[in-house]
């Protein structure tokens, strides 16, 4: 999974489910359960938003479970947790019907979302970490350990641990992994500096202390400016272990709603982050479209022939 070739992620699964997929953008974010009540209520939805990465390129889908978690399922749908879990379970079994029924050769690898506990509580703090410290290491592991073990013992590739805006939240996921054995994850966070965290932790220090964990076995960023694409790149490289590879996904910070349709111009500035030799996963993040993905496919692929 982690060789010399690069993986392409898809876009926004959110951003696709209002660009093509027939919903309105406002009521989505507005949901507390975001994109996650989707695989609910209409399963094809999510199913069309991996159909349409995978036919733009994508050989890596992620389940649309970022912003889902018993508790919020059980607080939000009135649902008991087995129904919850439930619910969880079938959001990877949605991923892989996408990919069985898509067919092809390609290897596809099904990445299982965990988005941060500020994801849940639907403040915006997932973007700033401020609930961070008030929330203890042992609330947040019950959090996370749940949806873990289903999304793996159901079946994903990998465990996509994403949008983290705090360090002391990546270290609760990457100690989870060893009650977790032969499951692998990466990490990637948001920033806003591209030096540090969301919530202002260093990422060198970060990535120095993920380093040590064997499961995590991608380390990078997401949902944040693509101009901290290479800083965060560079830091990697000095910092991650053999083991571990890098992972960008960041958002199309130009444009809204079907204008993000058209060309994402940090497009072109991709041949020079991959010269940094340490990408094995490229995609987009929220705002990035079937198109998008497409195009980045056609420029990692010219640079692959080229090195
Ligand atoms: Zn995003």
């Amino acid at each position: 999974m982690e060789g010399n070739a690069i993986n392409i992620l898809s876009g926004g699964l959110g951003t696709d489910l209002f660009i093509n997929g027939g919903y309105d953008e406002i009521q989505l974010n507005n949901d507390p359960l975001w994109s996650a009540r989707v695989p609910y209520q209409n399963p094809t939805a999510i199913k069309n938003v991996h159909t349409r990465f995978l036919k733009a390129g994508s050989n890596v889908i992620t389940t649309a479970t970022y912003q889902a978690s018993v508790q919020g399922y059980v607080e939000n749908l009135g649902v008991t947790v087995e129904e919850a879990e439930q619910i969880l379970r079938s959001c990877v079994d949605i991923s892989k019907q996408a990919v069985k029924d898509f067919g092809g050769s390609r290897k596809i690898i099904i990445g299982g979302s965990v988005g941060p506990y500020g994801a849940m509580l639907h403040d915006r703090s997932e973007y700033t970490g401020s609930y961070i410290d008030k929330v203890s290491t042992s609330v947040l592991k019950d959090f996370h350990r749940t949806q873990m073990k289903i999304l793996v013992s159901q079946g994903v590739d990998i465990l996509a641990c994403e949008t983290l805006p705090a360090f002391k939240e990546a270290i609760v996921i990457a100690e989870l992994l060893r009650e977790i054995p032969g499951a692998k994850a990466w990490i990637t966070f948001s920033t806003k500096s591209g030096c540090e965290t969301s919530h202002g932790e260093n990422l060198r220090e970060a990535f120095q202390t993920l380093s040590k964990y064997e499961q995590v076995v991608a380390v990078g960023m997401n949902c944040s400016s693509p101009e901290q694409v290479l800083p965060i790149a560079l830091i990697a490289k000095e910092c991650m272990a053999p083991h571990q590879r890098f992972i960008a996904y960041p958002n199309n910070t130009v444009s809204t709603g079907q204008e993000a349709k058209l060309a994402w111009d940090c497009i072109k500035d991709i041949p020079s982050w991959l010269d940094t030799g340490v990408f094995s996963w490229i995609g987009g993040c929220c705002m990035v479209t079937p198109e998008h993905i497409q195009q980045i496919k056609d420029v990692v692929q010219e640079w692959e022939s080229k090195n």
